[in-house]
């Protein structure tokens, strides 16, 4: 398939559209490649047998024991870090996020200590604040979830989601990056989001620019519970209305619209993109919902800290296969076994990872204070915004727009290095737009929805 090589985007205007639109071409960064090429599934696996090897890494199991329990394996992950970080000349930077939890009545009956462990990769651009966050949890369970003793490997919940963030860990810390990434592994995630808590409120206080924050979890079972066998595609769930959204900003959003344009939401379009370019035969499956049904996962604490957040699953869950105590009854057997995880498809999720993490961290920042013109009906759209950073090779800017029935945009027009166009023909009432910056190698920032309305000055 060489003609993949280079996805050709032509972008053909319509009569009536008199902007200085080029057509662009789209291409494949051959850096973002090799480091695509060398996501090793054989390491994946290591991994997975490693931490399931750990017998539980239940939040209340033991910390003393060198070999099992949940402290073993934290100073096993934090070890992974620091090799990684040696192997960068100690670019990629490793921290540990410790903090006590006191018994809370609810899946914490003693005081105990977490630690979240993190991989920070600092960006180089000092203009571009931007942190993009990409995490996974490492604890684990069984059937009952204050069973702190029983085996509980945990291989795909999360053991799939730990050995992406550590394969990108290795791969991602080869090279600097305008944008900081934060690769975290989140601790106590059974025992209600603990440190996803903790580290979302701590990047809240200190003020923290993260755009971008992807969770991992559950993303190595290719045979669902009904048979059904799918390695192509992968889920992204993404909120509405954002958690944060104020009386004011509920107002404006019931006058213009935007139920369906939260920063989450583009965060998800911008990963069906971006990973689909990369990525031959593979599906990303937008789910237009916070998290699966009634549950949770390490995004939610950051989308109610007012972050994008979304979280990346399997395309089929095997409920046999999660949270259960490994057994066998009546021939059918349970528990979150290594041998249940496909690693070519863990393999497959940590190039969707990668691919947009160091798309978005080579990306000039996104466009401020992006605003749609109403001085005046008028069936024309003129959109204004400001740079987010202007890097030296900064080629300009995307106008996207869709229908307002559609799940994704439709059409992607590059507008040049100017912070003013206006769309001849395309009325502000029948069409959604976005604005997103590009650099000359074609590196995307996430799109900005106007939220604001201005007259022109
Ligand atoms: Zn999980």
């Amino acid at each position: 398939m060489r003609w993949l090589r280079l996805l050709l985007m032509m972008l053909f205007l319509a009569p009536g559209l008199s902007l200085r639109a080029q057509p662009i071409a789209i291409h494949r960064d051959p850096r973002i490649e090799e480091m695509l090429r060398d996501v090793s599934p054989a390491e994946i696996e290591r991994h997975i047998r490693t931490l399931a090897g750990f017998h539980t890494r239940h939040s209340l199991s033991t910390q003393q024991d060198p070999r099992r329990g949940i402290g073993a394996a934290a100073r096993w992950l934090e070890a992974q870090m620091r090799r990684y970080s040696e192997a960068s000349g100690g670019r990629l930077r490793v921290e540990l996020d410790t903090f006590w939890v006191e018994p809370d009545g609810r899946r914490i009956n003693r005081r105990v200590r977490l630690t979240n462990i993190l991989g920070i990769l600092p960006g180089r651009d000092p203009a571009n604040k931007q942190v993009i966050l990409i995490g996974a949890h490492y604890d684990s369970r069984a059937s009952n979830p204050m069973d702190s003793i029983s085996y509980a490997p945990g291989a795909n919940d999360d053991g799939s989601g730990t050995a992406v963030v550590l394969e990108l860990a290795r791969i991602m810390s080869r090279y600097d990056y305008d944008a900081t990434i934060v690769l975290v592994l989140f601790a106590g995630e059974e025992q209600g989001l603990l440190g996803s808590e903790h580290l979302a409120r701590r990047a809240r206080e200190e003020g923290w620019q993260i755009v971008a924050m992807i969770t991992n979890d559950i993303v190595g079972n290719t045979e669902g519970e009904n048979g059904i066998r799918d390695n192509r595609r992968l889920r992204v769930f993404s909120e509405g209305v954002p958690a944060t959204e104020t009386a004011e900003q509920a107002q404006l959003r019931q006058s213009i619209g935007g139920e369906n344009d939260s920063p989450a939401r583009q965060l998800a379009r911008y990963i069906k993109e971006v990973a689909e370019r990369y990525l031959d035969q593979f599906e990303i499956k937008l789910i237009y919902r916070r998290d699966r049904f009634l549950r949770g996962g390490d995004h939610i604490p950051f989308s109610r800290q007012g972050y994008a957040a979304v979280r990346l699953t399997e395309m089929h869950e095997h409920y046999d296969r999660q949270h259960q105590n490994v057994r066998t009854e009546n021939g059918r057997s349970f528990g979150d076994l290594p041998e249940y995880v496909d690693v070519a498809y863990v393999a497959q999720v940590a190039r969707v990872n990668l691919a947009v993490a160091a798309n978005l961290a080579w990306a000039p920042a996104a466009p401020q204070e992006v605003e749609i013109d109403v001085s005046g009906l008028s069936s024309d759209t003129t959109l204004r915004w400001k740079p987010g950073s202007t890097p030296p090779d900064l080629a300009g800017y995307y106008v996207l727009l869709r229908e307002t029935t559609s799940p994704v945009w439709e059409r992607k027009l590059f507008v040049g290095n100017t912070t003013e166009v206006t769309l001849q023909g395309y009325s502000k009432d029948n069409y959604f737009f976005a604005v997103q910056a590009v650099d000359q190698e074609g590196h995307e920032s996430l799109m900005v929805w106007p939220r604001l309305a201005s007259r022109r000055p």
